[in-house]
């Protein structure tokens, strides 16, 4: 009985040994997988076979001659399983396909707010079936559709049980998904674009990431891991308070950071635009220097306290982060000011992942858990 639970553990571990060097090379033959590994060309023969059969890998072409037969080479078939992802916004919504290497292949967008209605949950249906069409995705392939929200949602991903900013509260993934045919989960779209980065970048095991998108969230992730909270709230970064009695935020309270460093606070001074905000600060529009002046004053306040708090690199993330590498210069000399204890302010990062993160992170999940269950 114990040898078998053994045995059952080690063709397991060939198989996502085999499996997880298809993703990291374009093209293997047996023998290169058998010098690789160190396995039995038997083991990898078998193992090949039953990858083959599950559609997960193919031929792909051969070595040059190497006097006797071509010896064939197997690559991984990308699309073998693609996942779709939803951001869902309080003005739009943007739906992306993604395949097993987490690459977008296709991409739909639609201008409408959201609204707790059938007529909404409607078009989210039309966009996935938009976008099955438009990304050529097999149905039987699909493994699910993340949507990213702007809320708390449960340990299970099936409730929002806090979404105050599209007075949401209670609304459930099956709500959603009502006109969906497959699977719907539903992510914290701080978490969900956190995951993006931290997923595409594993090199920054302990770290914490600010989201600078139409609100603002964050995400704590120790050893690689997202340390979530007793109550799902962790990293809650937008509601700590950075200007007493300040101004009016949504959650209730005043001198949020949520009301200072959210990409909206830029925008605005933009005809509602953030593209247009970054191009006219480069430009030397002197109102919107003195807007991002001051943005940048309270978004400085906020990184050095989470400095202090965790002792990481603090990763700036976001619509505002896919900007900020330009600005991390005069961002950081803000931050030493600010931070006796760290006089470079080296631990600034500008996020990596850039387009889509929170679409693309609410993919993801899926994609994670196919791959990990291989
Ligand atoms: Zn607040």
């Amino acid at each position: 009985m114990e040898n078998r639970t053994i045995n059952l553990e080690i063709r397991q571990k060939n198989r996502s040994a085999i499996f997880r060097l298809f993703r990291e090379r374009e093209a293997l033959s047996r023998q290169e997988i058998v010098q690789i590994l160190g396995l039995s060309l038997p083991t990898v023969t078998h193992n090949l076979d039953e990858l083959i059969a599950e559609g997960l890998v193919t031929v792909s072409g051969s070595l040059g001659n190497t006097g006797g037969r071509r010896a064939k080479t197997y690559s991984l078939v990308r699309d073998a399983r693609t996942a779709i992802g939803i951001d869902v916004k309080k003005h739009s919504a943007t739906a992306v396909a993604l395949d097993l290497e987490g690459t977008v292949i296709g991409t739909v967008q639609r201008n409408v707010p959201y609204s707790s209605t059938d007529a909404y949950y409607r078009l989210l249906g039309e966009m996935v079936s938009e976008l099955v069409q438009k990304a050529k995705l097999r149905k039987d392939r699909i493994l699910g559709v993340g949507i990213g929200v702007p809320g708390l949602v449960s340990r299970d991903n099936q409730t929002v049980f806090y979404g105050e900013i599209l007075n949401f509260t209670g609304m459930t993934a099956e709500d959603f998904g009502r006109y969906i045919p497959y699977p719907v989960a539903l992510h914290n779209d701080a978490n969900a674009s956190s995951f993006a980065e931290f997923r595409a970048y594993p090199d920054t095991p302990d770290a914490f990431y600010i989201m600078l998108s139409n609100n603002v969230g964050g995400s704590v992730y120790i050893d690689g891991q997202p340390y979530i909270g007793t109550n799902i709230r962790s990293g809650e970064v937008g509601h700590m308070i950075i200007v007493p009695d300040g101004k009016q935020c949504y959650c209730g309270q005043k001198g949020c950071v949520d009301v200072y460093c959210a990409a909206t606070v830029l925008a605005s001074a933009a005809k509602g635009d953030l593209s247009l905000f970054f191009w006219r600060l480069k430009e030397g529009d002197p109102d919107i220097r003195r807007v991002w002046e001051e943005y940048l004053g309270h978004l400085a306040l906020t990184v050095v306290n989470l400095r202090m708090l965790f002792d990481c690199p603090i990763i700036i993330g976001g619509y505002v982060g896919a900007y900020i590498e330009e600005y991390m210069d005069e961002l950081k000399a803000l931050l030493k000011d600010r931070n006796t204890f760290d006089p470079e302010a080296d631990y600034l990062r500008p996020c990596r992942f850039k387009g889509n993160a929170i679409a693309c992170g609410a993919a993801l999940y899926n994609i994670s858990a196919f791959l990990n269950s291989i």
